[in-house]
């Protein structure tokens, strides 16, 4: 009786695991999502889900789509030479597995190439897209394709672009469409092919905008999608970028029409397709402390999350979405006082410091020493809602007149960020607001603050608890069973 009792557990025990076997054979990842939040810190993240709630009334977290995900976890993001990563280092490592020299795009400290999940599964057979909000060869799309001893090598990454034979690009623009041969002058070498024409030569079509893409993409073999400003391709410097959620105008591409034509390509051509999709402005956003900006960049990023939710309930079986950053930017942290938030007065900002500054310079340029002080005045309510819904002391209101006398005498300081100057007039009217909403920076750099991991789908679960930024790329291609 023992006997057969002992054969019959084996027996369930067996047909058990081998059901768990099966079972986990069937259910690979066929679609992949890889969302990067430049810069996008935890605090991020939760300044954005409270702001919302306080917009409703409420001290509480409204929650974005990605953070009502199954799965949490935490990364690290330190490189092998700094506790402070920079984007290319924390970008090869969240592409690759590996860590790497901070500066260095897609290679070991020792020079030689890694080898990244995109390239990997493209040789598997898998379609390939490759997105961002910035420049398609900046640091953290470039992790995915490239190999450079120096992030910026962008020339050289653009050619390694075109040479990847990935499916499909979305973003700004080249930041560099020539070779840079001297930084300081600008001046570029236009004896050397265009990576427009490069990418051409590669049998890639461009479409600039939405709508072209919608014309193009029947007859395209391969797609580049960048922003729809016409021109950008003779203008060097380009805008590195596509605008701002809050600048954004009706024309403008966005990080969900990106999603939203990379699903549309990949499915249309791809049994299984991999999709990385990064909201790169938010981390320009939080090089210049620009919190109301940095809000709306995320919930555009969370927009952007959303849409490949609606394609996962889809196909539940068979995709994954992992959701993270590379590296939190600005130290940002949520109180710099007492024990309160006013997290809606942010609401009052419609544009960039970038945008401002843009704004200023054209009136300056425009007006000259004619330019009056209510005009100034009148722009500063109308950007960050000064004078009007946010109060100014007598102090803070000298400092800006004393500041608009040194423009219109041509002498304003200007305030260097990584990405841009920005007007110092705008960048102190700025920091009022976002002093006022009770948030503080410690840094216009990066910072070493671990950054959140969200996932969906099959084999999310391996994203829980504690990770290095390492570990991420193998659970994503553990998940996909390619080896
Ligand atoms: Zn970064």
């Amino acid at each position: 009786m023992r006997k057969v009792l002992f054969t019959l557990i084996l027996s369930v025990v067996t047909l058990f695991a081998f059901a768990q076997d099966s079972l986990a054979e069937q259910k690979q990842a066929k679609y992949v999502f890889y969302f990067i939040g430049d810069g996008m810190g935890q605090n991020q993240v939760l300044t954005t889900e409270m702001y919302l709630a306080e917009l409703e009334g409420k001290i509480n977290r409204k929650p974005l789509c990605f953070t009502g995900f199954p799965v949490t976890g935490q990364c690290v993001t330190f490189s092998t030479t700094n506790g402070i990563t920079d984007s290319s280092a924390a970008g090869t490592a969240l592409a690759s597995g590996e860590k790497t020299k901070s500066g260095t795009l897609g290679v070991r400290p020792d020079g030689t190439p890694v080898h990244t999940i995109a390239e990997r599964l493209h040789e598997a057979g898998w379609g390939v897209g490759i997105t961002t909000s910035v420049s398609i060869d900046h640091a953290t799309p470039g992790a995915f394709y490239a190999h450079v001893n120096s992030r910026s090598e962008y020339y050289k990454i653009g050619t390694q672009l075109a040479a990847s034979g990935f499916d499909f690009f979305g973003g700004a623009t080249f930041y560099h469409p020539h070779l840079l041969i001297d930084k300081k002058k600008r001046l570029f070498d236009t004896s050397t092919p265009s990576l427009y024409k490069i990418c051409r030569d590669s049998a890639y079509t461009f479409a600039h905008g939405f709508a072209e893409y919608e014309n193009l993409k029947d007859e395209a073999k391969k797609m580049i999608l960048i922003q729809s400003h016409e021109g950008l391709e003779d203008d060097y410097e380009g805008k590195g970028m596509i605008p701002y959620r809050i600048d954004r105008g009706f024309n403008d591409l966005s990080l969900t029409q990106i999603t939203e034509a990379a699903i549309d390509f990949l499915s249309s051509r791809n049994e299984k397709f991999f999709l990385m999709v990064e909201g790169g402005a938010i981390d320009w956003a939080c090089h210049s402390n620009d919190a109301a900006t940095v809000i709306k960049d995320v919930i555009d990023m969370d927009e952007a999350v959303r849409i490949a939710y609606e394609f996962y309930l889809q196909h539940q079986d068979e995709t994954l979405i992992v959701v993270t950053a590379d590296h939190e930017t600005g130290g940002l942290g949520m109180g710099n006082s007492d024990y309160t938030l006013n997290l809606q007065l942010l609401q009052n900002q419609k544009a960039s410091v970038f945008e401002v500054t843009n704004t200023l310079k054209l009136l300056h340029s425009e007006f000259g020493k004619h330019l009056k002080w209510e005009m100034v005045k009148d722009i500063l309510k109308e950007s960050f809602g000064l004078y009007d819904k946010v109060k100014v002391s007598p102090e803070e209101d000298k400092y800006l007149q004393s500041q608009y006398k040194q423009m219109i005498k041509g002498k304003q300081k200007n305030v260097k960020t990584l990405y841009k100057e920005i007007d110092g007039l705008a960048d102190y009217a700025m920091r009022i607001l976002c002093r006022q909403s009770k948030l503080g920076w410690t840094t216009g750099a990066h910072s070493a603050a671990a950054v959140g991991v969200w996932a969906i789908g099959v084999g999310a679960e391996q994203f829980t608890g504690w990770q290095d930024n390492t570990q991420i790329a193998p659970k994503i291609m553990n998940a996909t069973g390619v080896k």
